[in-house]
């Protein structure tokens, strides 16, 4: 099979063995992601002997290279309930393939490169991201090992990993199986989320950074419920008014960091007044809403936090109203690596191959390595339709374009 047949021949693969109509399902330390593990690891055994299972369930195949220190090129094993294909499974694909290459071709790299099966990326299995990244550096805290409850099964994380043929012990005490140290560099391959490749029809981008994160989930505005006739201006207390306010004053922030070069996004995503009391007749005593703030930058997520509670303070006194944030929740951005990230740049050029400069606006295992100090890149491919759903499509001449631009520049040594 020559590189496209079998690029393939490892989605087709991979497809028949997860799908679940529609799209596919690879539940973490379930049916799904294990059947793809015990896929790939037989794939990667044709071109290596060296291949390393970790005790949270892991896999690393090397191919070995002049020196030790390896190049890891993976991504994560499981999808959404009902996802598409290739979301996650990309990255190790391209691995796959990469590592077929120079086998098949008897070149010896200077680097040993490495292809990584990741467990449990996703978080709609068990309420956490990333834990198979964080197993495989020994940052995984062992506390959740019990207290996270798969939503469908409900049973805990440490059940399903000895269930699946793993040590939920050895991963409590934090003892890792991968050579951490001597991974030079982690890239990641992923099909891009969003829309911009697709609309620009550029096929690759270089990811600058994961956007960290924090989020207010049941925030909440209250007001009083007042007469509409009869409350004029100054005695109203609306929270339809203040909530209101308030996205709009985030909009016009969030737009003047935008001038200022500064990455950010903000969203309201729910916005609601109360179904038992609200009426077409009274200004709105409740008003429940969330916010998503994402940055690549610690330092713009603390500036717009701090921005957003001194907004909530002026406008509750113009309107008479009280916020309540409660519980907010969080995830720390990570950089990529900045040398990677203009080598990636110049090679592409090099070769003209089209490439756009982005932010991750998504979380990716990438980030679990690059804030452990590993130098670490993620390449999107370009896809159609969004991602975490059926419809997800990634054309396999879009896959090779950035197989091209990997494959080249770890051959010609350029890293
Ligand atoms: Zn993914």
């Amino acid at each position: 099979m020559n590189d496209t047949q079998y690029t393939k021949y490892l989605f087709d693969s991979v497809k028949k063995i997860s799908f679940a109509n529609p799209g596919v399902i690879r539940d973490t330390y379930g049916k799904g992601e294990n059947l793809t593990h015990d896929f790939l690891i037989k794939e990667a055994n044709k071109f290596t002997k060296d291949i390393i299972i970790d005790y949270g369930g892991n896999f690393l195949a090397t191919y070995p290279g002049k020196l030790k220190k390896k190049i890891v090129i993976g991504s994560h094993l499981d999808s959404q309930k009902h996802g598409g294909n290739f979301d996650g499974l990309t990255g190790v694909i391209m691995g796959l393939v990469l590592i077929k290459f120079f086998f098949e071709n008897n070149i010896r790299p200077k680097y040993s490169i490495s292809v990584m099966g990741i467990r449990g990326e996703e978080s709609c299995w068990f309420p956490y991201s990333y834990i198979g990244s964080k197993i495989a550096v020994g940052k995984f805290d062992k506390k959740l090992l019990d207290s996270l409850k798969r939503s469908d099964t409900k049973k805990s994380l440490s059940y399903h990993i000895n269930k699946s043929g793993f040590n939920a012990k050895k991963v409590s005490k934090k003892q890792i199986k991968f050579d951490i140290k001597n991974f030079k560099f982690f890239i990641e391959p992923h099909i891009e989320q969003g829309p911009v490749l697709e609309k620009k029809k550029i096929p690759l981008g270089i990811v600058t950074g994961i956007r960290g994160s924090f989020r207010f989930r049941d925030a909440f505005c209250k007001g009083e419920y007042l007469h509409s006739g009869a409350t004029p201006y100054d005695y109203r207390k609306d929270s339809v008014v203040a909530v209101s306010n308030l996205v709009n004053e985030m909009n016009i922030f969030w737009k003047a960091q935008l001038k200022k070069n500064k990455d950010l996004v903000i969203t309201f995503g729910q916005f609601f007044t109360d179904n038992e009391e609200h009426s077409f007749a009274k200004s709105s005593g409740l008003v429940n809403f969330c916010i998503d703030v994402r940055s690549n930058s610690k330092n713009t997520l603390e500036y717009t936090k701090k921005n957003l509670i001194k907004k909530i303070k002026l406008i509750e006194k113009q309107t008479k109203t009280k916020f309540f944030l409660g519980k907010e929740t969080n995830s720390e951005p990570a950089l990529m690596d900045k040398k990677l990230i203009k080598k990636f740049q110049i090679y592409s050029k090099m070769i003209s191959m089209k490439f756009e400069t982005m932010a991750s606006g998504a979380g990716h295992d990438a980030s679990v390595f690059a804030n452990h100090g590993i130098p670490s890149l993620m390449l999107f491919i370009r896809n159609k339709n969004g991602s975490h759903n059926p419809k997800e499509y990634m054309s396999i001449k879009n896959f090779e374009k950035v197989f091209k631009v990997l494959k080249g520049i770890i051959k010609d040594n350029y890293i």
